[in-house]
C-alpha cells in the first residue's frame, strides 16, 4: 500500500498529449484537475503544476498541424500558445476558487545558485498565499536545453520537485506506467508497480535505440525519476487520463509505477548534482581515493583544467563528481601538482587551501 498521508508538497507535471483532445486543450479535463487540486489543497497539502502545451497551443492558433521543429519557431509558438494555456488554467481554477501563478524558468535559472534561492523563495511565498504556482519552461527566451532536449519538462518538473523539496512527484503522462520489456514489441510486457532502484537495466531499455522509450518518452522519465530519487522525493508515472488519476494516487491507489527515493541529499548538495559544470578537472588515482573518503580535494591531485570557470563555479571531476571550486581555472592552470601551501603563497592568505571541501563534492551515479 502507497501511503501519501504525510506527503504535503506535491509537484504534478502535465505532458501535452494529456492536457489535449484533437489538437486543442482539453477545457473538461482541465477542470477535473483542478478540481482534484482543490480537494488536496483542502486536505492541507501544497501543490505545484509543470504545464506543458505552450508550443502545443501556439501552433495549433497559427493553424499548423503539429508543433514545428525549428528552435525559433518553436519558441514563437510558446510565446503565442503560453497565455492560451494560462487562461485556461486560470478559468478551471477559478470555478473552484483558487488563484494560480505563473512561474516560467530556464536552465540558466536552475544553474545559478542566487537565481535558484530566488526562484525557491519566489515559490514559497506563492504557496504560502495558497496560489497554486504553475511552471513551464521559458521556451521563448531559453537558450540552454534543461533535459536532453529544448523542451523537456519531465526534467524540469523533477529538478523543481527536487529544488523546492517536494514528498512526492506525479509524472501524468499518455503512458500508463513503467514497463519490464517494451509493450508494443511484447505483448506479455507488464508494467512495474515499485522501482526500488534505478538499474542500468532499466536506463539501458529506457534510452534503448528504436524501443518505444528512446524518443523522449521514457528516457526523460527515467532521468526525472533519477533526479527525484536523489532528492529523497518519491515519484509516480501513470496516465494522466486514467479517471480521477491525481485522487486515487493520494489515495493510495496502486497507479503507474512508483520510483522510490535512493538517497537524500541536503540542498545544497543537490544543487551541485544537477547543475551544469562550467569546467572539468582530472585527478590522479590518490586525490580520487581521498575525495572518495570524504577529504578535501587538494591542487598536488589535479593532472589538468579544461574550461573557463570562477570561484564558487560548480565544476566536473573526472566526470565522477561535481564540486563548487574555491579557484579559478587560472588559479587552479598555476597550481596543477603543487603543494596546497602554495595557494596562500600565491594567492593570498585569504584564498581558501584546498580546490574543494568535502561538503561541496558531490558524487554522479550514486
Ligand atoms: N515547454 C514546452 C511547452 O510548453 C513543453 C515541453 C515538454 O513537453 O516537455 O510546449
Amino acid at each position: 500500500m502507497r501511503d501519501f498521508s504525510k506527503a504535503k508538497r506535491i509537484v504534478i507535471k502535465i505532458g501535452t498529449n494529456t492536457l489535449t483532445r484533437d489538437n486543442a486543450l482539453d477545457s473538461e479535463f482541465i477542470q477535473t484537475m483542478a478540481n482534484q487540486v482543490k480537494v488536496l489543497l483542502e486536505t492541507g497539502k501544497q501543490v505545484v503544476l509543470v504545464s506543458s502545451g505552450a508550443i502545443g497551443m501556439g501552433a495549433t492558433r497559427l493553424g499548423m498541424n503539429e508543433p514545428p521543429r525549428e528552435i525559433q519557431m518553436r519558441q514563437a509558438c510558446a510565446a503565442i500558445g503560453q497565455p492560451l494555456l494560462m487562461a485556461q488554467y486560470n478559468r478551471a481554477f477559478g470555478q473552484c476558487g483558487v488563484t494560480i501563478s505563473q512561474v516560467l524558468v530556464t536552465a540558466e535559472v536552475l544553474d545559478h545558485r542566487k537565481t535558484y534561492l530566488n526562484l525557491r523563495n519566489t515559490i514559497e511565498t506563492l504557496l504560502k498565499l495558497n496560489t497554486v504556482p504553475i511552471l513551464n519552461e521559458n521556451d521563448c527566451v531559453s537558450t540552454d536545453e534543461i533535459g536532453t532536449a529544448f523542451g523537456d519538462n519531465d526534467t524540469l518538473s523533477a529538478l523543481v520537485a527536487s529544488k523546492i523539496d517536494a514528498d512526492l512527484l506525479i509524472l501524468l503522462s499518455d503512458i500508463d506506467a513503467l514497463y519490464d520489456q517494451d509493450p508494443r514489441k511484447h505483448p506479455d510486457a507488464k508494467p512495474i508497480d515499485t522501482v526500488l532502484e534505478i538499474t542500468d537495466e532499466i536506463i539501458q531499455t529506457a534510452g534503448a535505440k528504436g524501443s518505444q522509450f528512446s524518443t523522449g518518452g521514457m528516457k526523460t522519465k527515467i532521468k526525472a525519476a533519477q533526479i527525484a530519487s536523489n532528492a529523497g522525493c518519491r515519484m509516480i508515472l501513470t496516465n494522466g487520463r486514467i479517471p480521477r488519476a491525481i485522487e486515487r494516487i493520494i489515495q493510495g491507489e496502486a497507479v503507474g509505477t512508483i520510483f522510490l527515493p535512493k538517497r537524500r541529499l541536503g540542498n545544497r548538495a543537490r544543487w551541485i548534482l544537477h547543475s551544469t559544470p562550467c569546467g572539468t578537472i582530472h585527478i590522479d588515482q590518490g586525490a580520487s581515493r581521498a575525495i572518495e573518503n570524504h577529504k578535501s580535494l587538494l591542487p598536488s591531485g589535479v593532472v589538468s583544467v579544461e574550461g573557463v570557470f570562477e570561484s564558487g563555479d560548480v565544476i566536473a571531476i573526472n566526470h565522477h563528481a561535481k564540486a563548487v571550486t574555491s579557484l579559478s581555472s587560472v588559479q587552479l592552470q598555476r597550481l596543477i601538482g603543487k603543494h596546497s601551501t602554495e595557494i596562500k603563497k600565491l594567492f593570498g592568505p585569504d584564498q581558501r587551501g584546498v580546490v574543494a571541501i568535502p561538503e561541496d563534492i558531490v558524487f554522479i551515479d550514486r
